[in-house]
């Protein structure tokens, strides 16, 4: 089973409605992470707070929510708290193996590259 599939077994009802999992491999811990927290809110709130897409947007860790309108609206405020802190520590953390890293801006042949990296995985800059 693939990491995605093993997580959705884990967090069905979290993922139960799930439309992407495609993160960078570094930052699974953190997105592993988030989804204990938000099933903990979840149960002891008895919430039904749910992910819509886990992945890589503009260099960083972007993950996109959806909840029932009946949840109380403090609860997601901790659960937004989590999330934004979530994706600020993707942008210190490098994305390929997860070691202290630094958000990057990288001209590549034609492209723009952005994203975190740690000096091992810096990928080349191309004239
Ligand atoms: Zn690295």
């Amino acid at each position: 089973m693939d990491w995605a599939s093993t997580l959705i077994s884990q967090f069905e009802d979290e993922l139960e409605d799930v439309y992407e999992i495609n993160p960078p491999i570094g930052w699974r811990p953190l997105v592993e992470s988030l989804l204990e927290y938000i099933k903990w809110q979840n149960k002891i709130h008895k919430t039904r707070v749910k992910i819509y897409s886990i992945e890589k947007r503009h260099g960083g860790l972007r993950i996109v929510v959806h909840h029932s309108p009946a949840s109380s609206s403090s609860i997601s405020g901790e659960i937004f708290g989590a999330i934004h802190l979530a994706e600020t520590l993707s942008c210190k953390m490098c994305e390929q193996c997860g070691a202290p890293g630094n958000f990057e801006k990288l001209r590549s042949a034609d492209s723009l590259i952005l994203g975190t990296y740690c000096n091992e995985h810096l990928p080349q800059e191309k004239d």
